[in-house]
């Protein structure tokens, strides 16, 4: 039985964003029909791996979702505070590296997979006391 998923969704295995992650599948409507990769840092791993075979395990993960679900879509998520990028002295220095990676990622896919569309997002955190915000904002 053939079955079809519309996108593959890469993002941190970080535990404090896949409640949220989850909740913003829904609003982008590929919740339920998505592949799920996560691993830590994100886009890192496809632009700045820290070993080679790091992405060709992302390359080789992406393939299968296209091969075994068909999917269209890549959806790219990397985050604020992401413990893969360690610390940065300033938000806008954290930001500007994670939307350059972002990017780069999307390019790499793309010379991969010119049949799949990138769509990349940034997800923001606003911790305080227990209580966390997380707004995702899309990167072009
Ligand atoms: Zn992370």
């Amino acid at each position: 039985m053939s079955h079809h998923a519309k996108a593959l969704v890469l993002s941190c295995m970080d535990y404090r964003f896949q409640e949220a992650i989850a909740d913003f599948c829904r609003e982008l409507r590929i919740a339920g029909s998505c592949d799920y990769l996560a691993v830590a840092g994100s886009a890192l791993n496809i632009t700045r791996p820290n070993q080679e075979q790091d992405r060709a395990f992302i390359t080789g993960q992406i393939e299968k979702s296209l091969r075994l679900h068909a999917i269209t879509q890549v959806v790219i998520i990397n985050h604020q505070n992401c413990g893969a990028y360690g610390e940065f002295d300033l938000e806008s220095t954290e930001k500007v590296q994670h939307y350059a990676d972002l990017k780069k990622a999307a390019k790499i896919i793309q010379d991969h997979f010119p049949e799949l569309k990138v769509k990349l997002y940034f997800a923001n955190l606003k911790e305080k006391g227990s209580k966390r915000e997380i707004e995702f904002e899309e990167v072009k």
